[in-house]
């Protein structure tokens, strides 16, 4: 989930102005998805539309994805993915973390008999009422059918899918605590869920483990894994190149330095934004606030003000 998404959804979800406004919510319909599938390898499909970037790979068996966008399109997205695509099932779909963005399409999959791989405390927090400040209500637990089947915890996995090597990684507590990247090494495609973004500041969720100094850290592992080629796949948007993404580091990284000075100093929330610690960065962006404050917060696990 992105600061974007989430302003979405806190609108839908708090405004019934909104909600009003909208004939096909009015009338209870699911607002159709706009899908759209760009090729970025021969057997390779990046799908946009369904709430969060999809990619679809063709294999012998069937299609293999990375994250299943949101369940209210999940049915039209397995449609046009497998009609797109020339696939007729998915035989292994990949969770990237826990947003419902990413794993909307883990029950209609997993009821089909498709592996569900994900890091082992993406599935954890699946299995569980998640009670989060910017969901009212929190998150119930998934079905059983819906949780991942296939769960690692530390370093890197391999599968060959087709003619397609894939390796997958956790880049540890980032974007949440269970962020994983998927590698496919012949397409020199990576996918990198929730831990980079390339058309806005990213959504830091602390509640559930993520924290800034782990998405710089994340990013080094997709820096690691990456050659100047390799296509870069966020959550959301467009793709990015390796030179944008050693960019965003060095970015996070002022940013970083900043806030963890305002911490240890024993400055609040409110005094450490008004130092305005975005200064300079990315301004077209645009208001970095709500992600600075969920960075600085990130940090109270992690810091503490010098006695
Ligand atoms: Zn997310």
């Amino acid at each position: 989930m992105t600061q974007v998404s989430r302003r979405i959804f806190l609108g839908s979800a708090l405004g019934g102005m909104a909600l009003a406004s909208c004939p096909a919510l009015a009338l209870g319909r699911r607002p159709r998805a706009a899908l759209a599938a760009t090729p970025l390898a021969e057997n390779l499909l990046l799908i946009t539309g369904a709430g969060a970037n999809v990619l679809a790979a063709r294999g012998p068996g069937g299609a293999l994805w990375v994250d299943g966008g949101l369940e209210a399109h999940s049915a039209e997205l397995e449609r046009f993915a497998h009609k797109e695509l020339g696939t007729r099932r998915v035989t292994t779909l990949f969770n990237t973390h826990w947003h419902p963005e990413q794993v909307g399409s883990n029950l209609r999959l997993g009821k089909r008999g498709a592996t569900i791989v994900a890091h082992e405390n993406t599935r954890l927090w699946l299995g569980r009422k998640i009670n989060v400040s910017w969901r009212e209500g929190g998150f119930e637990p998934l079905p059983d059918k819906a949780l991942p089947t296939q769960t690692f915890f530390y370093g890197k996995e391999r599968l060959q899918h087709g003619d397609e090597l894939i390796e997958y990684g956790y880049m540890r507590q980032a974007h949440t605590d269970g962020d994983i990247y998927v590698h496919f090494r012949r397409a020199n495609v990576i996918a990198a869920g929730g831990v980079v973004t390339s058309e806005g500041w990213p959504f830091i969720d602390w509640e559930t483990g993520g924290w800034i100094g782990g998405m710089i850290a994340g990013i080094d592992r997709l820096l690691e894994a990456a050659d100047e080629h390799t296509r870069i796949v966020p959550a959301q948007g467009r793709l990015l190149t390796v030179e944008e993404l050693k960019a965003q580091r060095a970015m996070y990284m002022t940013i970083y330095e900043r806030l963890v000075k305002a911490l240890t100093s024993g400055l609040s929330p409110a005094e450490a934004l008004a130092q305005e610690p975005a200064r300079g960065l990315n301004e077209h962006w645009g208001d970095p606030n709500p992600f600075l404050e969920n960075a600085f917060k990130s940090l109270w696990g992690h810091y503490a003000p010098d006695a």
